[in-house]
């Protein structure tokens, strides 16, 4: 067993660690203040290699190894102070780009994937309804087949990248009776699909530089050539993708993890009381001490995933246990930022209170941690959740 970077590897690391702090995030508590944007930061990363890592080089991307992306993630959740703009990135790589490197025909990889590595076309994923969160199964939006097309009628909401958008993976009923497995169906639907509409923007506490929305789909008539795979495959597809969305979507959370250690760290070692560095008192150290071996387990399980995935293999109980420890570190971890910057972690002048913000909905989005619980139970021999 290797642990080591290749030096391609840390050379990838280091120019990404510069290229986030010196080009990104510089405004991101205006972006965090009025729930906007980055549009210039979006650009850079486009134009950087940033939304092409694992497209393939006849796409325009890069073609990196899932390990080598995983790196390159943790790197860009470490040094962009933008969390809200990481997760735009995140959500258009990990929940909209790799449906179409998964299952994508080559037809349909022609179309979008040369737009979604320029960053012309944002990503988003549509699957959560007013009605359904994690009971996936039970999704209410449909599809009717109507000659060559397919007429969606339902709701999305909680849409990340919703209002910024110009593609949605979006997931709808196509059977009303049989397996429920098979009744869904994922879609390639393009913004300016007629009948789509988003209707309103979500404000939410913390990722307010990611825009989210909530779409209506009225008569929404989309040509068969946009189904992702086939009819019916929508719940294997989902499945099958998911455990990139859980598994690579831990790695900028992984950078911040790093980043809250090492403000925290610093803080404790320069601020005095009791004629002491707080970092002293064993009360202060430990809790950072704490920080390091979540941070540091939650990289060894995230390595693991991206090693699983570059040798094409099953990763559904490594991601889900990375998503579950990563996520609720995150929360931990900002929460410890916090109290050991004392009032300094809970006012806007620092940015740790919006650390912490930006980690409380880590635990939700992907699925809840509860949910992680009960895949990994399952996946240990443990009877079917009820
Ligand atoms: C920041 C953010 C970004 C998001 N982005 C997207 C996106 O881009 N696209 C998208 O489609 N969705 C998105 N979502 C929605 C997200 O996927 C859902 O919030 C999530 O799946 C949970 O669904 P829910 O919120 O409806 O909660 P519910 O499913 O209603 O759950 C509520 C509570 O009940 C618990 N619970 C539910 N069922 C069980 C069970 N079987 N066993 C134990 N506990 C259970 C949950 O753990 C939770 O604590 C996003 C959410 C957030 C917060």
């Amino acid at each position: 067993m290797d642990f080591d970077l290749t030096p391609e590897q840390r050379d990838l690391r280091q120019r990404v660690i510069r290229f986030a702090r010196e080009e990104l995030g510089a405004q991101a508590a205006a972006h965090d203040r009025d729930e906007t944007f980055d549009r210039d930061g979006w650009k850079a990363c486009a134009e950087f290699g940033v939304l092409g890592w694992p497209v393939p080089r006849e796409y325009g991307g890069s073609g990196l190894d899932p390990l080598t992306t995983l790196l390159a993630c943790e790197a860009l959740g470490y040094g962009c102070a933008d969390n809200g703009l990481v997760f735009a990135v995140d959500n258009h790589l990990w929940a909209c780009v790799v449906y179409l490197l998964r299952h994508g025909s080559p037809e349909q990889r022609a179309r979008f994937l040369p737009g979604l590595v320029d960053g012309t076309l944002i990503g988003a994923h549509a699957l959560t309804e007013p009605e359904t969160g994690s009971d996936v199964l039970s999704l209410t939006t449909t599809a009717v087949r109507h000659g060559d097309d397919y007429v969606i009628d339902g709701a999305k909401c909680f849409i990340s990248n919703g209002t910024i958008a110009g593609l949605y993976v979006l997931f709808a009923r196509t059977a009303d009776s049989g397996p429920a497995q098979q009744a869904l169906s994922a879609f390639l639907l393009p913004r300016d699909t007629p009948g789509l509409e988003v209707r309103r923007a979500i404000s939410k506490a913390g990722l307010r530089g990611t825009p989210m929305g909530e779409l209506r789909l009225e008569g929404c008539r989309v040509p068969g050539a946009n189904l992702l795979g086939a009819e019916g495959a929508g719940y294997r597809i989902f499945t099958s993708v998911i455990e990139w969305e859980r598994g690579f979507m831990a790695a900028s959370q992984i950078g911040r993890l790093q980043r809250l250690l090492e403000t925290s760290v610093s803080y404790a070692s320069s601020r005095t009381q009791f004629g002491v560095p707080i970092g002293s008192f064993q009360a202060v150290s430990h809790r950072l001490a704490d920080l390091r071996v979540h941070l540091e387990l939650a990289r060894l399980m995230l390595y693991k995933v991206g090693w699983l995935k570059r040798e094409g293999r099953i990763a559904l109980l490594e991601s889900a246990i990375l998503k579950l420890f990563t996520s609720e570190s995150l929360v931990e971890g900002a929460l410890a930022a916090m109290r050991v910057h004392g009032a300094r972690g809970y006012v806007a002048d620092l940015p740790i209170e919006r650390e912490v913000r930006d980690a409380l909905a880590a635990t939700t989005y992907g699925g809840t941690s509860d949910i992680q619980r009960t895949i990994i139970a399952g996946l240990s021999g443990l009877p079917e959740a009820r």
